[in-house]
């Protein structure tokens, strides 16, 4: 029998969630069947989006417009921005900011949102929704809606929407391509990562026949900055420590106040930090406006970070992962060396 199990909105969770496969066919029809039947569908990325959670979002939006649906797309920040190297995306028109998104959803989809928390300020509104259909291909996610879609063997939760756009029977244009695109090359690091598989190329093939200039694409996503960041990346590089296998540095609200430098701008700091040779792992706080630290963690795949960050209560990859402190930067490193050790 199968035993009762529920989600953390108390809804009886009635799909698939292994996770480390690939998603059953009966969860695509499934999903296939509540998208036909709804007029509305309330899209949410994570917090402060990536290009994976954003390009996912907004790439599935397009294909549901174009089957006559109306689209609400949104993610919970406090501060509903876009991050800068975002904004080149088509389908922002599709975006509200939170108050402006349906309190009950009838139907509802996330994208990359590992877990249940990562849709901040939406969380009330999922906990509402009739049926959320959750996209990701985080291995930490157990699924929190009533219908998983998630494949932790996908390089990219961009894989599953171009699967997805499929199966409703929508084809790649150039905006789609671009949506997809972004999420492709920002969760492989630009094809770099252990993730990218022949299936990772294909896919990049299929978009970049559309049209793509993926030279435009990639220098909107990492190869401009405004002024100030160098100034910021100075201060952070400047205080760099190494010690026994892990460098780490921080960013404080001060540093960027000085240069009138958005938290957004931070995301790039990790690269550069994590190329250091002597160690396997990487660290960086980012104090974020409300003076929270935002650790981002790198692995260069001998540890877990995604299990360090898990312990801490984030989560993530194996060599990519993150999670929120509310202590200084000594406490917060002192955890995160201990955790560190066990794994
Ligand atoms: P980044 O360091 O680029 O912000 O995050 C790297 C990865 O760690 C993300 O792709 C995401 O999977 C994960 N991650 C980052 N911050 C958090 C967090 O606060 N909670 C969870 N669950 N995962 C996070
Ligand atoms: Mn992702």
């Amino acid at each position: 029998m199968t035993p009762d199990v529920r989600d953390r909105a108390g809804r009886p969770h009635r799909a698939n969630s292994r996770t480390g496969t690939a998603v059953p066919e009966a969860a695509w029809d499934r999903a296939v069947r509540l998208i036909g039947q709804a007029e509305e569908i309330a899209l949410a990325c994570h917090v402060t989006p990536d290009g994976d959670a954003l390009g996912s979002m907004l790439a599935v939006g397009f294909a549901l417009r174009s089957m006559g649906k109306r689209v609400v797309a949104s993610f919970g920040d406090h501060h509903f921005v876009v991050p800068r190297l975002l904004r080149f995306l088509p389908g922002q028109e599709m975006l509200v900011p939170p108050e402006d998104y349906p309190a009950a959803p009838s139907l509802m989809m996330t994208f990359d949102a590992s877990t249940f928390e990562r849709l901040g300020l939406l969380r009330d509104n999922t906990a509402r929704a009739r049926e959320v259909i959750v996209l990701d291909h985080h291995p930490s996610n157990e699924g929190f809606g009533t219908l998983s879609l998630i494949d932790s063997t996908a390089a990219a939760t961009a894989m599953l929407a171009e699967q997805l756009i499929y199966r409703l029977g929508g084809r790649l244009d150039r905006d789609i391509a671009t949506c997809l695109y972004a999420g492709l090359v920002t969760d492989t690091g630009s094809f770099r990562h252990s993730s990218t598989t022949p299936a990772v190329h294909q896919m990049a093939g299929r978009l970049v026949a559309t049209g793509l200039r993926t030279d435009e694409i990639a220098r909107e996503l990492w190869d401009r900055s405004p002024f100030g960041y160098l100034k910021v990346l100075a201060a952070a590089l400047d205080r760099a420590v190494l010690e026994s296998g892990l460098v780490w540095t921080y960013v404080t609200r001060v540093d960027r106040a000085a240069q009138g430098l958005p938290y957004a701008e931070l995301e790039g700091i990790i690269d550069i930090v994590r190329r250091t040779d002597e160690a396997e792992v990487a660290v960086v706080l980012k104090e974020d406006d409300h003076g929270h630290w935002q650790v981002s963690t790198r692995s260069k795949g001998k540890a877990d970070v995604g299990a360090v960050c898990a312990a801490l209560g984030g989560g993530g990859h194996h060599n990519a992962a993150g999670y929120t402190s509310y202590d200084s930067v000594e406490k917060t490193m002192a955890a995160f060396r201990r955790e560190l050790g066990k794994v």
